[in-house]
C-alpha cells in the first residue's frame, strides 16, 4: 500500500535521471528501503546482492557505522562553512591534506566539487583560465574519446560521446572533438595491442595538427572507460597519449570519477600506469556515496599558472557547497577504511570476480569478458563469430536489468547489451559467487527468450 503510494508519487513527481521519462511512468519506480554490506532491500523486504555499488559509487558497501558517525559528529558540530571570504572547515582542509599526499606526482592542489560532473566542468574551467594566464587564450580547443563519460553538465556532456547526451541539446559545441576509443572487443587491431597503440597515437596526432597543436587546450580520457561499457585499454595505451599530450604541451586530465579510490585495485588508476595528469577529476567513492562530493586535483605547474595570472584578483570559480564540511569527515573516514582493509579486499574480490565472469566466457550469449579489479563488463552477443549486438528493438537495457532484479542482481545494463558490474569493495566471497552464479541464470533466461535469439 505505501509502496504503491509511492510508485504513484513518483510517477506525478519525481524527474529521475537518464530515462525515457515516459517509459519510467509505464513502468514504475522500484523503491529501495535499505541496506548493509553489499546487499539492498527492496520495499516488499526483498534482498539482492548490488554488483554494482548503487551507481559505482558505493565502495565502502552500505551501513559503514564509523561513517555514520563521522558525519553525525560533523553534523552537530559544524554542519556548513563557507571556503569564501578566506574561511574554511577542519575536515575539508585535513581531507585535501590526505588526498594530495596520496595522489600521483605534484597533483598537490585540491578543489571539491558536489560530485563528479561539475569537477569535470571545473575542469574545463581551469584549463580555460590556465591558458589565458599563459597568453595563450587561443588554446580553446578540447579533445576527448569516443564511448567516453565526462558528465552531464552542459560542457562535460559535450566532452561525453555518447548519443543520448548530444541528441536534442545541441551538444557537443564545435570547441570540442573526438578521437575513437580503443574498444579492444571491437577494435580490428585488437589481437595486436602494439598496433592499437600506435592507431590511436598517430590518430591523436592527426587530431591535433588539424585544430593545429597551438588551438588545442586539453586531452581528456578515463583510465578505464565505464559508462561507454567497461572498455579496457591495452597496457601502455594512456602512456602514449600522456606522451602526445606533453610532446604538443596540450593539457592531460584523467577522468577517475569512476576508477578512483580502489575500484581497479590501488587507490588510482593512474598508478596502474605510473601516469601524472595535469588534472584530474575524481567523486563517487571519495565519499563511497554516503554524501555528495567530488574534487578536481591540479598539478603544482597549473595551479601555480592560475594563481600567479589572477595576482589580486579573485579566479571567479566556486560554489556554496564547495568543500561541505559533513562530506569532508565522511571523506576522510571513508579513506580510512579503504586503508584500513578495504583495498585490500577489494584487491582479493576483484580478483575472484574477475575469474568467476571469465569462466562465463563459453556461455553461448558471452561475447567478451572484461575487466580490472572490481570493475568488470560482460558483452552480449547472438553471433559470437560474427559479434552481432543484441536486437536493439528489444530495448535489452531494461529487458536485462529487470531478469537480473527478478534473480535478485543489481547490475547495470548498458542498452548496448552490456553488463556492468562495479561491486562494494567490501564483498564477501559468497557476495562475488552470488554475482556470478545469478549472472548465469540471466544469461541462461535470455537464451530461451525468442525475441533476443
Ligand atoms: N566522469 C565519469 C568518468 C563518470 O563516470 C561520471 C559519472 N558516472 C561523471 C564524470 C559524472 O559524475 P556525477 O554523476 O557524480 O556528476
Amino acid at each position: 500500500m505505501l509502496s504503491n503510494s509511492l510508485v504513484d508519487l513518483d510517477r506525478r513527481h519525481l524527474v529521475h535521471p537518464v530515462s525515457s521519462y515516459r517509459g519510467h511512468e509505464a513502468r514504475g519506480v522500484r523503491v529501495l528501503r535499505s541496506a548493509h554490506g553489499a546487499r539492498v532491500v527492496d520495499a516488499e523486504g526483498r534482498e539482492l546482492i548490488d554488483g554494482f555499488a548503487g551507481l559505482w559509487c558505493v565502495n565502502a558497501g552500505y551501513g559503514q557505522d564509523s561513517i555514520v558517525e563521522a558525519a553525525t559528529e560533523q553534523l552537530r558540530k559544524l554542519p556548513y562553512a563557507t571556503g569564501y571570504f578566506d574561511l574554511g572547515s577542519e575536515p575539508a582542509i585535513r581531507l585535501a591534506a590526505e588526498l594530495a599526499e596520496r595522489a600521483p606526482g605534484d597533483l598537490n592542489r585540491v578543489y571539491f566539487t558536489l560530485g563528479g560532473s561539475d569537477a569535470v566542468d571545473s575542469t574545463i574551467r581551469f584549463v580555460r583560465y590556465y591558458w589565458h594566464a599563459k597568453g595563450a587564450p587561443e588554446r580553446d580547443q578540447f579533445i576527448s574519446v569516443a564511448q567516453g563519460y565526462h558528465g552531464s553538465t552542459a560542457g562535460g556532456a559535450g566532452l561525453t560521446a555518447l548519443p543520448a547526451f548530444h541528441e536534442g541539446f545541441g551538444l557537443p559545441y564545435d570547441w570540442q572533438h573526438k578521437i575513437s576509443s580503443h574498444d579492444l572487443y571491437r577494435n580490428p587491431n585488437a589481437h595486436d595491442p602494439e598496433a592499437v597503440i600506435a592507431a590511436s597515437v598517430e590518430e591523436l596526432e592527426a587530431k591535433i595538427a588539424g585544430i593545429g597543436a597551438e588551438r588545442v587546450a586539453a586531452f581528456y580520457v578515463e583510465p578505464i572507460q565505464g559508462s561507454g561499457g567497461v572498455l579496457v585499454p591495452p597496457a601502455g595505451w594512456i602512456k602514449a597519449m600522456r606522451d602526445v599530450c606533453t610532446k604538443h604541451g596540450v593539457l592531460f586530465v584523467a577522468d577517475e570519477v569512476i576508477t578512483g579510490f580502489g575500484r581497479t585495485g590501488p587507490l588510482f588508476a593512474c598508478d596502474d600506469e605510473g601516469i601524472v595528469p595535469d588534472m584530474m577529476t575524481v567523486a563517487k567513492g571519495l565519499t563511497s556515496g554516503y554524501a555528495p562530493m567530488g574534487a578536481v586535483f591540479l598539478s603544482d605547474g597549473v595551479y601555480d599558472v592560475i594563481a600567479d595570472g589572477a595576482g589580486p584578483k579573485a579566479v571567479g570559480h566556486g560554489f556554496t557547497y564547495s568543500a561541505h564540511p559533513v562530506s569532508a569527515a565522511v571523506g576522510r573516514e571513508v579513506l580510512a577504511l579503504y586503508e584500513g582493509g578495504l583495498l585490500d579486499n577489494g584487491r582479493a574480490m576483484g580478483a575472484r570476480l574477475q575469474a568467476g565472469l571469465k569462466d562465463l566466457a563459453d556461455h553461448p550469449l558471452v561475447g567478451d569478458v572484461r575487466g580490472r579489479g572490481m570493475l568488470a563488463a560482460l558483452e552480449l552477443v547472438t553471433d559470437k563469430a560474427a559479434k552481432t549486438p543484441l536486437p536493439a528493438e528489444v530495448q535489452p537495457a531494461t529487458r536485462l536489468f529487470d531478469r537480473a532484479w527478478e534473480a535478485g542482481l543489481v547490475l547495470r545494463a548498458f542498452p548496448t547489451g552490456v553488463f556492468g558490474y562495479a561491486p562494494p569493495l567490501c564483498s564477501t566471497a559468497d557476495d562475488i559467487d552470488g554475482i556470478v552464479e545469478r549472472t548465469r541464470t540471466v544469461l541462461d533466461l535470455t537464451l530461451e527468450d525468442p525475441e533476443i535469439r
